[in-house]
């Protein structure tokens, strides 16, 4: 997947191979590794006077500047992108980064990651010129309702949430789908709660970032705890490791039962706990058994039903 990212700041990515957001954890693993290519495009090179001038006044009067658009249809003309009412056909998607935008979610993450290619825009100052979005880009994404400075962060952002779903980029294919806001968990195995001998449960595998320590890859058994159980759009359980005791706190006691069935039970509870303490707004579209229902119900929540 080919990322290309027009900013007036290219440094804020990195000078270097090894600096920056480019330069580390799984991002850097996923761009070595050639799932994914990163361009980083000054949109001053695209200008034509002595000052490398991409801001202007805004019509109408009021505070700040505005990026013009000239500078960016040029930078987009050198991409050599399919025209716009083919790009979607071709993977390719022209983003423009602004508070105005679309929330950016996980599962927005997840549609950007089947693409090909994906340009991001930052913007700066006050916006940039209307018609950018209107006649050049494909969608308007927004991190959040707050109004960041730059669309740099924003970028960063859209690119490592999406690098890290790309097939092979983390050390279990497991590991983007069972965490908070993933995808739904099946089921465990009637009779699955032990481990069978020779299958490891923890700690002898690669961790998501590369390094030693976390889940085991490959195939996974159903009674063998994956690395959450908190997932079909909740948030993610809380882990603990070494050591046992901290501050006088200890872990759990069930993590270390060896009983892989109430481990699962523990964790899902604890993500039900932590999604109804910090965002309860996740309970309505989560998909929920009976069983969490009722766990839910015993913590206070009531559920709140369609007047239709
Ligand atoms: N006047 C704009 C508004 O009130 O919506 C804010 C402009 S902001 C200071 C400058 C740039 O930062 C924007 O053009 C956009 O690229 C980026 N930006 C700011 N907040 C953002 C957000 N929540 N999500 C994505 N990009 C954002």
């Amino acid at each position: 997947m080919r990322f290309d990212i027009l900013t007036i700041f290219p440094e804020f990515f990195g000078a270097l191979p090894d600096q920056g957001i480019l330069g580390h954890g799984v991002v850097s693993r996923a761009l070595r590794a050639g799932i994914a290519s990163a361009h980083i495009h000054d949109l001053r090179s695209f200008t034509h006077d002595r000052h490398r001038t991409v801001d202007d006044r805004p019509f109408g009067g009021g505070e700040g500047m505005v990026l013009k658009p000239q500078p960016i249809h040029e930078a987009l003309e050198a991409l050599n992108l399919p025209p716009r009412p083919q790009r979607q056909e071709s993977g390719t998607a022209v983003i423009l980064l602004s508070a105005q935008g679309r929330r950016f979610t996980q599962s927005t993450a997840r549609q950007m990651a089947g693409l090909q290619r994906v340009v991001l825009l930052c913007g700066r100052y006050e916006g940039v010129d209307e018609r950018v979005a209107e006649m050049l880009c494909d969608q308007e994404l927004s991190i959040g309702d707050y109004v960041l400075s730059g669309g740099e962060l924003a970028a960063a952002i859209l690119l490592d949430a999406t690098v890290r779903l790309l097939p092979g980029v983390l050390g279990h294919a497991d590991s983007s789908r069972y965490e908070s806001f993933g995808e739904g968990d099946p089921a465990p195995a009637e009779n699955a709660s032990t481990a069978p001998a020779g299958v490891p449960t923890s700690g002898s595998g690669v961790g998501n970032d590369g390094q030693p320590g976390g889940e085991p890859s490959g195939e996974h058994h159903p009674a063998v705890p994956r690395s959450t159980h908190a997932s079909s759009g909740i948030l993610d359980y809380p882990h603990y490791t070494r050591p046992a005791e901290f501050l006088g706190r200890p872990v759990p006691e069930v993590l270390s039962s060896g009983d892989h069935l109430a481990i699962r039970r523990w964790r899902r509870r604890a993500a039900l706990a932590k999604t109804l303490a910090n965002r309860p707004d996740l309970l309505q579209t989560a998909e929920l058994s009976d069983d969490d229902r009722s766990y839910l119900a015993s913590l206070g929540y009531i559920e709140q039903t369609s007047p239709w």
